[in-house]
């Protein structure tokens, strides 16, 4: 008797983990298929080339010149590379981190100064300013501003940029009830096409302090900054996962009911069958209390791996979607520092294949065009088979001091990542959703962002930024000899070298 129990016994338990294995194999195989495949296989550029972050954009420059990290040193060569610049009459590109994706900080056959080495900070701490220079990346200034007990106050989702390129693409991020980073920068040195170096501020030479930023590098190279920085804060999050017709309302209701929130964005599903269908949506609001201390970001591998997975199959996003709303309850309620939430690279899911990028794109539509663009987009993306990886959405609040402007009032901004072959082909087939998709944005007033890949006509462009004629005039009229040039100038500026 007891013996044939004992057995029982047995055939349930090899029963259940037979159910374990058959339920954990598909995801287990799929990521264990994922990491094996997952090699590093960018290549090295020629001698003489330089690309962007897209890796469509290789292009023969002349020179490739770092700037020195010493400030006066720095200045005089500046003024001598300028010189030669004139002299030799080559375009002068300026390059951070190199992460838009559009040729930015390419001029063909020209020179361009690498900016990095210029990364010099320190915190006036009775005012709350840094001042910081232009080559400086936001992780380092992250961990420097950390141990002051101080955060940045407006910056991308990645700590990989520099200050430099984030001011002149005039970046935002997922910092709830603030206008771009603009709004933060108290002034700004930059050295003009002659070699002179002016203060540009809300008090002093106002015109070119609204050009220069969101100026894609066109009036000058930005030396350094004073930037308005916050308090580091201890965040506890309020996470939701709901339909996406509701999402609006039910997160608005969240916010006047809690108000506080620090930074706050709403993910979307991107499973084909339940396409922008749902939204994970994530508050997090100020709290007394302890800050954590900041660490590098965990679980980096695990990460990476499900988020490639989901680029090579429908049923990696699914994976993907499960875990993220699955972890959904357990993050709830979670505390987390300011600065560890800002302080993640661009690496850890960066595409490194042969054989396809990851382009990104973003729209900024306003509250009313939100539903009109989503039934768009739920029919543009799926129509031009688009790989979708990512969409975020984030609020972003009016910009009253860049000339180029994308949000002229309260915005809600669109960021989608794409997967594409690094193809003629794959470029004609995302130049065709892209174009489609703005005027998606247009038809209810709302606009693009411009650091990425040049697809957007130069109608597109007009309607898009009625000011751009203008913010061309006034380059030309600052750099009559067309020093400063890349490859957004040559397209929508109408007139390269
Ligand atoms: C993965 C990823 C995520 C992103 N997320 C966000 C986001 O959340 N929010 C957002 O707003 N944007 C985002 N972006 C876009 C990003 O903000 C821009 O591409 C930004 O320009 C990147 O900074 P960078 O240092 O790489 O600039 P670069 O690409 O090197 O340069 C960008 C422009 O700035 C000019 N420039 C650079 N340094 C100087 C200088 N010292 N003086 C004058 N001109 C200069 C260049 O000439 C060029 O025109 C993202 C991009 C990527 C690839």
């Amino acid at each position: 008797m007891r013996r044939s129990g004992q057995w029982r016994w047995w055939i349930l338990a090899g029963g259940c983990l037979l159910v374990v294995i058959i339920l954990a194999a598909p995801p287990a195989l799929h990521m264990a298929g994922t990491w094996l495949s997952d090699r590093d296989e960018r290549e090295v550029l020629p001698a003489g080339f330089i690309d962007d972050a897209s890796r469509m954009n290789a292009t023969p420059v002349q020179e490739i010149w770092a700037v020195p990290g010493a400030r006066d040193e720095a200045e005089h060569q500046l003024v001598d590379l300028l010189r030669r610049a004139d002299q030799r009459n080559l375009p002068v590109s300026i390059a951070g981190k190199r992460h838009s994706m559009g040729g930015h900080v390419i001029a063909e056959d020209g020179i361009v100064i690498d900016m990095l080495p210029f990364d010099g900070m320190e915190l006036d701490e009775e005012t709350d300013i840094l001042h910081v220079q232009s080559g400086a990346t936001w992780g380092r200034i992250i961990e420097y501003l950390d141990r002051y007990g101080m955060s940045v106050g407006v910056m991308q989702s990645n700590n990989s940029f520099s200050v430099g390129g984030s001011l002149s693409v005039n970046c935002h991020g997922w910092q709830y009830g603030r206008p771009p980073i603009a709004s933060t920068v108290r002034s700004l040195r930059l050295m003009r096409a002659d070699g002179s170096i002016v203060t540009c501020s809300r008090e002093e030479n106002t015109e070119l302090f609204s050009l220069v930023l969101g100026g894609y590098g066109l009036f000058g190279i930005i030396l350094d900054v004073q930037l308005d920085v916050v308090p580091n804060e201890r965040l506890q999050l309020e996470q939701f996962q709901i339909p996406i017709d509701n999402a609006l309302e039910q997160f608005e209701q969240s916010i006047d009911a809690h108000p506080g929130a620090s930074m706050v964005y709403a993910r979307l599903n991107i499973i084909p069958d339940e396409f922008l269908e749902e939204a994970i949506v994530s508050i997090f609001r100020a709290q007394e209390g302890e800050i954590p201390a900041l660490t590098d970001p965990d679980m980096i591998a695990l990460r990476r791996v499900l988020f490639r997975g989901s680029a090579e199959s429908n049923y990696g996003k699914e994976l993907r979607w499960e875990a993220e709303t699955k972890l959904q309850p357990l993050l709830s309620s979670a505390v987390f520092s300011r600065n560890q939430l800002l302080n993640e690279g661009v690496e850890t899911f960066q595409n490194r294949s042969a054989s396809s990028t990851d382009i990104l794109h973003e729209y900024f539509v306003p509250r009313d065009g939100i539903v009109a663009f989503l039934g768009e987009l739920r029919r543009i993306v799926p129509l031009h088979d688009g790989n979708l990886l990512n969409v975020t959405v984030r609020s972003v609040d009016a910009d009253e001091d860049t000339f180029l402007r994308y949000a002229d009032g309260h915005m809600f901004a669109f960021v989608m990542l794409f997967q594409q072959p690094r193809t003629n082909e794959g470029e004609e087939a995302m130049r065709a959703m892209t174009r489609e998709i703005i005027e998606a944005a247009l038809a209810v007033d709302g606009c693009y962002y411009l650091p990425y890949r040049l697809h957007a006509t130069t109608d597109q462009f007009q309607r898009a930024y009625p000011m751009g004629g203008e913010f061309f005039d006034r380059k030309r009229y600052y750099d009559p000899g067309n020093r400063f040039q890349n490859r957004f100038y040559e397209h929508y500026g109408g007139r390269g070298r």
